[in-house]
């Protein structure tokens, strides 16, 4: 938790005379959200889909908003790692299926291999294995990949391999098309190789479709873009959720900060009734859902000072899941800039870093006559969190004008005043040595 020390109490008490509040004087906290605002907004969209680029982005830069993109790297133009079956031949595989009946021990590597069959249909078996085994029913799950291995078996299929709607939606996109939106601001992010049922594989497949695309994404755009990840149908399983989390930082799918409460898109928790620090409520329109609805989340979380509305958008006008016109999308996000002044619009690794690097923070500040020292101390990999902090200090309202002095250099800072008191507002870089408020004599 925050701690907040102003040990100068004695002094300030001794020096002030007046009515004002003097034990108030010093006192500093690091804003909940960037700049003191209300509540955090992070624009997301899931599979790379073409439209999500031709259509939002001219939308997103004309309002000047940034958005993250979950990107399914394997079929983007120039990555190294396709999608491909880790382990022993798949040919093994497929002849022990003739006599070994599918179970709880053989059903992981099976359901990773079967798309690698060397046959098309069988990304139907994977899927429906996966809703099978997704909603509980194992037993069918193994049915489903022994139907679909004997039609391997038979010979009778095409030979080849199945495009599943997200790959073939993505089709077209490059790395230099990645880089481009990258250098825009952009948060270019994660979500496999392939568009994968992690839920169903083996853990050397998982692996493979988290840590390949991780280092496609590292070889061609950066560390910055290692950051966040969503893997694919937003799932929670445990068992691939402690498979993902060491590999990436900030997952959509689950952030196991106790300090946050997370509500998923099918979740219909309100955020109203979280007492934790931080709620991250994620809601994903869908074509049916109408703009007032989509305009309720953003008036839910200026009501509150706690939310973190991460909204997730798949498909754009005819491409996609569950498309919307980018039009509804355009008037949508007018309205999210029009309240932009009391919300932090940001990717969702920026929200991520500040909230994960205001809670690691431990501020102190001591208060002298003219001045206020504050001094952070935190534990966090300064490349990894790397995001300004919001810093919010009282002052004597004697001072008038303050400047901020941090190592040496001069930022100065706008003095506001709320019920408590005088106060200023001023970003703090992560790595500074040193913060000092000075009263303005100029
Ligand atoms: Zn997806």
């Amino acid at each position: 938790m925050l701690k907040i020390s102003f040990y100068p109490l004695v002094i300030i008490l001794l020096m002030s005379g007046c009515a004002e509040n003097a034990k108030l004087n010093g006192q500093t906290e690091i804003t909940k959200w960037k700049d003191g605002k209300t509540g955090a907004v992070s624009i997301t969209y899931d599979d790379g889909i073409r439209t999500q680029f031709s259509e939002m982005l001219p939308i997103m830069e004309r309002l000047q908003l940034p958005a993250t993109f979950f990107v399914i790297t394997g079929p983007i133009k120039g990555s190294d790692d396709a999608g491909k079956f880790a382990g022993r031949p798949v040919k093994e595989i497929i002849n022990e299926t003739a006599h070994v009946p599918t179970n709880a021990d053989n059903f992981f590597e099976r359901a990773s291999a079967i798309r690698y069959s060397g046959f098309k249909g069988m990304q139907a078996y994977y899927d429906k294995a996966d809703e099978f085994y997704e909603s509980g029913q194992k037993e069918n799950a193994y049915k489903v990949i022994d139907t679909g291995y004997e039609k391997v078996r038979s010979g009778k299929l095409v030979p080849g391999k199945d495009t599943s709607m997200e790959i073939a939606s993505e089709a077209g996109l490059s790395w230099d098309d990645l880089k481009l939106y990258a250098s825009r601001g952009y948060e270019i992010a994660s979500h496999t190789v392939t568009h994968a049922h992690l839920a169903i594989m083996d853990t050397a497949n998982m692996l493979y479709e988290l840590q390949k695309s991780r280092q496609d994404i590292l070889d061609h755009l950066g560390e910055k873009y290692t950051f966040s990840a969503e893997v694919p149908f937003g799932i929670e399983d445990p068992r691939v959720m402690k498979t993902a989390l060491p590999v990436y930082p900030s997952l959509r799918n689950l952030m196991p900060e106790p300090y946050m409460k997370e509500i998923n898109r099918g979740d219909k928790a309100q955020p109203v009734t979280a007492d934790k620090e931080y709620v991250q409520w994620q809601r994903g329109p869908l074509s049916k859902t109408p703009l007032a609805k989509m305009q309720s989340w953003i008036d839910t979380t200026l009501a509150h000072n706690n939310i973190w509305l991460v909204l997730v958008f798949h498909g754009i006008d005819t491409l996609g899941w569950e498309p919307l016109p980018h039009e509804l999308v355009d008037t949508y996000f007018q309205y999210i800039k029009k309240n932009e002044p009391n919300l932090w619009v940001a990717t969702f690794g920026d929200v991520g870093r500040y909230m994960r690097e205001r809670m690691d923070t431990k501020v102190t500040s001591n208060l002298n006559a003219d001045s206020i020292a504050v001094s952070l101390s935190r534990s966090l990999d300064k490349n990894i969190y790397y995001i300004p902090l919001t810093l919010k200090t009282y002052v004597p309202a004697a001072w008038g004008k303050v400047k901020v002095v941090q190592d040496g250099k001069i930022t100065g800072a706008t003095v506001q005043k709320d019920a408590k008191g005088t106060y200023v507002l001023y970003s703090v870089y992560p790595d500074i040595a040193s913060v000092v408020l000075k009263k303005d004599k100029s």
